[in-house]
């Protein structure tokens, strides 16, 4: 038997590695010379096995690949050979070995182990790190023997053999921990649970409209649990919205995150007003955000209500920062907008707290019809990690600086460049993304104001924009942003179009 283990975290020391390794040779080598295995793979060839150990955005990665869960699981087998209960399934043939310097070998599959979710088991179960990693390692030898515990074969047996070799090689159990990995081989994989095409009670688009600053953002990262953690690696769409989709059982929402709603005083508005209305024209429900310290309707909260009524969309109003007012100052608000447009319900939420969300979403969702699912479960966004880095970017200079500045900028990715580690196993698993940005203003003032006293704003800025990157990118992030003056340019087609602000016809 050989093992070739490969350790691309650093999260163990040399003498871990050698314990591991050892203790794992020992146990594969007792599991072959067991009855219950097949003989035949003890021909004139040396079994051997992969290990790798990895860290989380690795077996997430893999997880989302080859089983189509975005998930952190522990532990993932992927067997060579058919086998079944330890039984070859089809004789060996001469390509089932490899020759390694000389040496005849009969490769049955890779074993792929998360060490910092074994860590955290470990400590869970109350054992040693040694022991769950082994039991983890021993679980999946099992699985590329053919062994399974799903899909109505008897688990109590595979269990017994991994706990035998487990005590044979000195690593019983204690009475605490009796577990089952969390994930499998993915040759038996079920077939996925929320197909793209699944027949929902309700299922649609939702625009999420309202002036800078009430929360919208907020609400979609609240809504998608994550800071839009995941993204699709579909071809992307020229869209500028940034898409959250909310998924339950039953129902499926696609959010449309609108730029705001302003009155056209340059191309760029114009653009955002256009764009507004074309999320709200291809939606089934519009959501009308407020800020509900504010009591009184203004233009944009009333030109969406027309919008709304002349596109004949059902309208909700969310009442958002309904944790910094009092309940009594609710009503004159509620009763000031009752006037403006025929609302479907009007919710208060704190998109912060995560409050009157699920209510939200409920009334939402009941204005969706009975359609199939327009995404697979595990898309967040549509767009690229390139453009949502910018779209993190603009979202920090929002946040940092005062209104006039963000409507005059736009961010512009120069390069975006991501380094491999070593051992990459594909490439996803990176090490370092380095992104070069330019903030585009207008006026030599808004530079200084982005700039800030001795680059503190620029700094503040990209601080909180790298944090975010890394967050949805589950990888370290080198962020360096400039500021450049381009005179005029909101209203220069050929910079719009540079920027990817595109007018597209309907
Ligand atoms: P957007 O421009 O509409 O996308 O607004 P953002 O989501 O960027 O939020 C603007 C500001 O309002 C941020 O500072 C948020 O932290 C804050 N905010 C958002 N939702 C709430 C809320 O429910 N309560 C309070 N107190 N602040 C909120
Ligand atoms: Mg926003």
């Amino acid at each position: 038997m050989s093992i070739q283990l490969f350790n691309q975290t650093r999260s163990l020391s040399n003498e871990e590695i050698e314990v591991f390794r050892n203790n794992i040779g020992k146990a594969l080598d007792l599991l072959l010379s067991r009855d219950y295995v097949d003989q035949r793979l003890q021909s004139d060839a040396e079994v051997s096995v992969d290990v790798r150990l990895v860290g989380t955005d690795t077996i997430r990665k893999l997880n989302s690949e080859y089983r189509g869960k975005n998930a952190v699981t522990d532990v993932l087998s992927f067997p060579i050979l058919d086998m079944m209960d330890g039984k070859l399934q089809a004789d060996l043939m001469p390509y089932d070995f490899s020759y390694d310097g000389g040496k005849k070998c009969l490769p049955i599959g890779d074993v792929v182990i998360c060490v910092e979710r074994a860590r955290k088991q470990s400590e869970e179960y109350g054992h040693s790190l040694e022991r769950e990693m082994c039991f983890l390692a021993v679980h999946s030898f099992l699985h590329l023997l053919g062994f399974d515990h799903e899909n109505g074969r008897d688990e109590t047996s595979m269990f017994e053999k991994q706990e035998q070799i487990l005590k044979d090689i000195g690593l019983p159990r204690c009475d605490s921990d009796i577990h089952i990995p969390d994930s499998d081989r993915i040759t038996n994989e079920e077939p996925d649970a929320h197909p793209v095409g699944e027949m929902l009670k309700h299922c649609g688009y939702c625009a999420l409209v309202g002036r800078p600053n009430v929360g919208k953002s907020t609400l979609l990262n609240t809504i998608s649990g994550m800071k839009l953690a995941i993204v699709s690696h579909k071809p992307q769409t020229t869209r500028n919205n940034i898409q959250a989709i909310y998924n339950r059982d039953d129902a499926q929402v696609i959010f449309v995150d609108t730029p705001g709603i302003h009155k056209p005083q340059s191309k760029l508005s114009e653009f955002m007003v256009d764009s507004s209305f074309r999320a709200a024209k291809g939606a089934d429900v519009v959501v009308l955000m407020i800020d509900g310290r504010f009591s009184k309707p203004a233009s944009v909260e009333l030109r969406a209500a027309e919008m709304a009524k002349k596109l004949k969309k059902p309208i909700i109003l969310a009442v958002n920062k309904a944790d910094a007012v009092s309940k009594e100052s609710l009503l004159p608000l509620i009763a000031n907008y009752s006037g403006i447009a025929d609302f479907e319900a009007i919710v208060p939420i704190s998109a912060l707290k995560d409050d009157g969300v699920t209510e939200l979403m409920d009334v939402i969702i009941s204005h969706l019809p009975a359609q199939p699912r327009y995404f697979p479960i595990e898309e967040v966004t549509d767009q690229s990690e390139r453009e949502i880095a910018a779209e993190l970017i603009r979202e920090q200079i929002l946040h940092y600086t005062n209104e006039e500045i963000p409507h005059g900028t736009a961010v512009e990715i120069d390069a975006f460049e991501e380094d491999l580690k070593e051992d990459a196993v594909d490439s996803y698993d990176r090490s370092l993304i380095r992104i070069h940005a330019s903030i585009i203003c207008e006026k030599d003032s808004h530079k200084s104001i982005l700039l800030g006293k001795n680059g503190q704003m620029i700094k503040r800025i990209g601080t909180a924009a790298r944090e975010n990157i890394e967050k949805m990118t589950d990888c370290k992030v080198f962020l360096d942003l400039h500021v450049k003056v381009r005179k005029d340019w909101k209203n220069r087609q050929v910079f719009l179009d540079e920027f990817g602000y595109k007018k597209k016809d309907d």
